[in-house]
């Protein structure tokens, strides 16, 4: 953050370009879930990307397919994260929507179609939209944000709203406003990063053929062993984590892993980038050498950037911890509620994979409070970097859930921007209403909580007690 002299300078000499009730700086599942709440519930929004498209990791790093949106009985993620999901499936062709109409977990994402289905659906709800622009500082004024600096080919600007949705899955915004956060493990190991690729002329049928002669599961495990023992593929996790058939040809992985990278240094971006584009071209010649159904197959895309998947944590008004996880834990505030596994990468070749199943059917609870940034007033961060520790982040970190933490982002700005008030004296059961109104799932029986402002004094008081 910039000393007050610093930062009284910069708003007298740059533009003010927009003034919106929101503004959203991200447009990954998180953002486009809050930007089309925040819009269509009213309030004046502004939505900023630094890509010349939607969709964040499951776009521009390739991800190639929706983690569960049930809990093995029934849907958990609904509302705006549904109706985006649904509407992919519907755009994406004939073919793509009868193999996929009927499946909630897994969906395999048709990337240029989901680019479009949320172009329209930001559009549709009223938001305005800002392309190839960054934000790269931040006026605070003691609790407040005065201003976010933008960077764009127009020149630097300065956007003045209301209320900020930091949903940059990195937390640059908080970072920026000097709000304190986490990263990674306790000797500051991270997830790995992974390039994730597309490949066209692959045969499906053969390939499903081949998995049950040899009784794989589709990890395609005992040939990625056999190439490691060859040479042909580096040491390190012996599974692919995931193949989506696009159609039966087209086929998207999610296999391999860039070990050491810090996705917010803009070096180890670069390095991984390099070695992920490197690490796909051995990955091509192990799937046309040992895979049936991927002898002929050809690079299209790969990631515009290297897959990431942990940086910086929020310090909140709640941190979520494993022990919430573990036994399902109800919030008062709950605005979501979590099915998927813990899911933590290995951290380097030789460590293992950390996995963790809740019961068929069970979930638990997402407090607003995880999202509220200690510090800040007007800030809300939705997305990957809300306020956990790393078991939980291995978990909430999936798109499912980051549309629904943006949906209750967006919502709360909007009723934040009608009370010309800060995120904590947003009436949470007022929001809970309003998000069950709008389709969201919050559980059999949400909490009842006031204002978190009133429940972080209670909270206060019962702890002193
Ligand atoms: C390799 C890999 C595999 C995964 N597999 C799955 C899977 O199978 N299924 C699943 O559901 N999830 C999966 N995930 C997790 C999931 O994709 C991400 O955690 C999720 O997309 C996070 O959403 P988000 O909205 O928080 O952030 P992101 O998707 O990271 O979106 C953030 C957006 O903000 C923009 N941005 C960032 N900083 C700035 C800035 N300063 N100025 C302007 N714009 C900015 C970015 O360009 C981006 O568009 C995977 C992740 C990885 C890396």
């Amino acid at each position: 953050m910039d000393s007050i002299g610093e930062q009284v300078s910069i708003s007298s000499q740059l533009p003010v370009t927009y003034e919106p009730d929101v503004v959203v700086l991200g447009g990954g599942a998180s953002g486009v879930a809050a930007a089309v709440a925040a819009a269509r519930n009213g309030a004046s929004t502004l939505l900023i990307e630094q890509r010349g498209y939607l969709g964040g990791m499951g776009t521009a790093a390739l991800v190639p397919a929706f983690c569960p949106y049930t809990d093995g009985e029934k849907p958990v993620i609904r509302g705006v994260g549904l109706t985006l999901l649904e509407r992919m499936k519907e755009a994406a062709g004939e073919e793509f929507y009868q193999r996929n109409k009927d499946k909630l977990n897994w969906v395999p994402i048709d990337v240029e179609t989901l680019k479009w289905v949320y172009d329209e659906a930001v559009m549709d709800s009223g938001a305005s939209l800002l392309f190839h622009t960054v934000a790269d500082q931040v006026l605070v004024n003691g609790e407040r944000i005065e201003g976010l600096v933008i960077s764009n080919k127009s020149g630097r600007q300065l956007v003045k709203a209301k209320l900020y949705i930091d949903a940059s899955g990195d937390a640059d915004l908080a970072a920026l406003a000097g709000v304190p956060f986490l990263t990674g493990g306790e000797q500051g190991e991270l997830q790995p990063a992974t390039m994730c690729f597309l490949v066209t002329g692959a045969n499906r049928q053969r390939f499903d053929q081949y998995l049950k002669e040899t009784e794989q599961s589709g990890q395609l495990e005992k040939a990625v062993v056999e190439a490691q023992r060859n040479g042909d593929l580096p040491e390190g996790r012996k599974k692919v984590s995931g193949i989506a058939w696009i159609s039966d040809t087209v086929a998207g992985f999610n296999f391999g892993h860039i070990f050491g990278v810090d996705g917010t240094k803009a070096e180890d971006l670069t390095r991984a980038a390099i070695e992920g584009r490197r690490l796909i071209q051995r990955q091509l010649h192990f799937l046309r050498k040992y895979v049936p159904g991927f002898e002929q197959v050809h690079l299209v895309h790969s990631g515009d950037q290297i897959g990431i998947r942990e940086t910086r944590r929020i310090v909140g008004d709640y941190q979520l911890v494993v022990e919430d996880f573990l036994s399902m834990r109800t919030f008062e505030d709950d605005i979501a509620r979590n099915s998927y596994f813990i899911d933590i990468h290995l951290a380097n070749a030789n460590s293992t994979m950390t996995v963790k199943h809740l019961p068929k059917g069970r979930s638990h609870g997402v407090p607003y409070r995880c999202m509220l940034p200690k510090g800040i007033t007007n800030l809300i961060v939705a997305g990957r970097a809300v306020s956990s520790d790393r078991p939980v982040q291995g978990s909430l970190r999936v798109m499912p859930n980051c549309f629904a933490m943006g949906e209750a982002a967006g919502v709360a700005a909007s009723m934040a921007a009608k009370a010309g008030a800060g995120f904590r004296e947003v009436s949470v059961p007022q929001l809970q209403r309003t998000l069950i109104e709008q389709g969201a799932w919050l559980g059999e029986k949400p909490g009842t909580a006031d204002t978190v402002a009133a429940l972080n004094e209670r909270i206060r008081f019962d702890d002193e007690t």
